[in-house]
């Protein structure tokens, strides 16, 4: 088998439900690359990545320009040494970020010829160790509300079945945070898992002083507290308060995750597949966490199907995010949560498809 052609989509998807914002982002829109790799025997994949920002024209530069002439003639089965080539191309012009982003969609288009040849969806494939996979839930959780309709919002995930549920935080005054979790505690009760995300923009004294002040609200795990670069920081923070440390949506390789958990600085690994180089580096932070008895929660906005998946396979993944629900239609068979479980998806290949609609109405390049 060889691969013939590559092509490229890029995506402009409007959110359906109002702007939603967190401690650095408005959002109103999420861009897409997706890629389709064809074959000479008739077989084709798709893969995809996503950016909440502009500038995805530069993941589709790196794809056209580069990786997809020096994939075209290749075997898609032998996709390790393929993308090793890949990855060596960027020696000089970066390996983590854009080009990283771009390598895993290859990866995933990939996988899903690979898929597509054995005729099973992802997770049966890798040897499932559960049937449905809890989901937890962080689209009532926006900063862009008051507190009382944050608290309505967040209430309303819970009379809908999820029994975990996630809010943002990282408002210029902590106190105001502060102030509108215990608002959320107070109107879900005890019984519901509550995890704040700060999405960076605290500084280490900010983080010690107010992850203490947060320890009284029973608060699950607070996620991203500061720049994700600085892993000592965290690893002082972590021996400094008594709430479980999330971070990895802004990790881009196994061997920071590697660095996280060896200086103790992470608590659940938030790898995410479509940061990582694809659905084998991923696989490889979920094994490390492993060994660490840590568990692996994967961030996910729109890859639930992917995610979901890896989830199914993997011991130490108890549940996986849901975000975004005004999007999940944006994908073939789109994936269903009911009574806060993911069902898993039963058709061939990896299932990250875009809709043909989607693919033409929202396509900018
Ligand atoms: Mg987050």
């Amino acid at each position: 088998m060889k691969i013939t052609k590559v092509e490229t989509y890029l995506l402009d998807v409007p959110l359906k439900q109002r702007a939603i914002t967190d401690s650095q982002t408005k959002l109103e829109s999420v861009e897409f690359i997706a890629v389709r790799i064809d074959t000479d025997e008739g077989i084709s994949g798709w893969g995809f990545n996503w950016n909440y920002t502009k500038g995805t024209r530069a993941v589709q530069a790196i794809i056209d320009d580069t990786y997809a002439p020096m994939l075209i003639g290749k075997d898609p089965l032998m996709y390790k040494n393929v993308l090793r080539e890949l990855h060596y191309t960027n020696h000089f012009i970066g390996q983590v970020g854009v080009t990283r982003v771009g390598l895993c969609a290859i990866e995933l288009a990939l996988w899903d010829i690979k898929l597509k040849i054995v005729n099973m969806p992802l997770w049966k494939y890798l040897g499932p160790v559960k049937s449905k996979v809890k989901a937890y839930n962080t689209d009532g959780g926006w900063l862009q509300g008051t507190e009382s309709e944050l608290v309505k919002d967040m209430a309303f995930l819970v009379e809908r079945g999820f029994d975990a549920v996630k809010m943002k935080i990282g408002l210029p005054d902590p106190r105001e945070d502060y102030h509108r979790v215990k608002a959320v505690r107070k109107a879900i009760g005890d019984d519901i898992k509550l995890m704040v995300d700060v999405n960076t923009v605290w500084d280490l004294k900010t983080s010690k002083v107010w992850g203490h002040r947060l320890e009284e609200l029973d608060v699950y795990w607070l996620e991203e507290p500061m720049n994700p670069f600085d892993k000592k920081a965290h690893a002082e923070l972590a021996r400094s308060i008594n709430i479980p440390l999330a971070v990895g949506e802004t990790i881009y390789t196994k061997y920071d995750f590697r660095d996280y958990i060896e200086m103790g600085a992470v608590d659940i690994v938030q790898a995410d597949a479509t940061k990582l180089s694809g659905i084998d580096e991923w696989l490889d932070v979920a094994a490390l966490a492993r060994c660490y008895n840590l568990e692996v929660i994967p961030h996910t906005n729109v890859q639930q199907k992917l995610h979901v998946q890896l989830a199914a396979a993997s011991s130490n993944v108890p549940m996986v995010e849901y975000c975004y629900e005004s999007l999940v239609d944006i994908w073939e068979n789109p994936i269903q949560v009911v009574n806060g479980y993911y069902t898993l998806p039963e058709e061939p290949g990896l299932g990250c498809k875009l809709t043909d609609k989607i693919l033409t109405e929202c396509r900018i390049g």
